[in-house]
């Protein structure tokens, strides 16, 4: 990654739209979505040591250990498609790893951009997640009430026409997720506003006008 690319941080619980904004502005700005969430899943589906050791921890609504997430990370930030920037999605989530990304960061002559906070409500967050399924093909998320294909079963994006549900979107486990996002990376809040880099958005609008606020974040500290 070159050293003036923007590093940006997606802060919120499960449901909070991350995921989805993140998708908009790799769109919107070239930059590319590293989704921790995201490679854990890959490597529980092909079966990895990582993958073995991460699954049930997942499946519990628990934090996968900090050396498995950063291991997977650092392989990841060390690929060469990162030019234009990056949008860490689900990472990071305890102070290890924000410490350990500051490290990594600086031993590239870089920091953190900007760390922003998507401000929800908690129970909301336990709808908006139960109702959520993505396109197995392209990744693209949809909702059973929120946001719905234009043709029932067929993805917008790609025409595919097998969706798929985490093991984890279910109530119960939403709300352990909820709990490790309050106690171990609620906290890095206040660890991003002590470095001057944190800023706080609305994020229980629409789609859209949560995309607008993030590209009018993104806009000024990117290109
Ligand atoms: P969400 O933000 O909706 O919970 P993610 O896809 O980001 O969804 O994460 C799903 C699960 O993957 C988490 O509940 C956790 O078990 C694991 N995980 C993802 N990122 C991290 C991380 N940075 N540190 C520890 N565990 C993680
Ligand atoms: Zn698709």
């Amino acid at each position: 990654m070159a050293a003036h690319s923007p590093v940006l941080i997606l802060l919120g619980p499960p449901g909070a739209g991350k995921g989805t904004q993140a998708r908009m502005l790799e769109e919107d700005f070239g930059l590319v979505q590293l989704s921790t969430g995201d490679m854990l899943r890959a490597a529980v589906a092909a079966g990895t040591e990582a993958g073995k050791r991460a699954k049930a921890v997942m499946e519990a609504g628990q934090l996968v250990s900090d050396d498995i997430v950063l291991a997977i990370l650092k392989d990841r930030m060390a690929q060469p498609d990162l030019s234009k920037g990056i949008i860490l999605d689900g990472f990071p989530r305890t102070d290890g790893q924000a410490a350990a990304l500051d490290g990594l960061l600086a031993a590239n002559a870089q920091k953190v951009t900007a760390a922003i906070s998507l401000e929800v409500d908690d129970e909301a967050m336990v709808g908006r997640v139960s109702g959520r399924y993505t396109c197995a093909k392209c990744g693209e998320g949809y909702h059973d009430e929120f946001k719905l294909p234009a043709h029932a079963g067929v993805c917008d994006k790609c025409g595919g026409t097998d969706m798929k549900r985490r093991a984890d979107d279910n109530a119960e486990t939403v709300r352990e997720r909820l709990k490790a996002y309050h106690d171990q990376t609620a906290p890095l809040i206040a660890y991003y506003d002590g470095k001057g880099v944190l800023q706080k958005i609305d994020a229980m609008g629409s789609i859209g006008d949560i995309r607008k606020a993030l590209g009018a974040i993104v806009g000024g500290v990117s290109a």
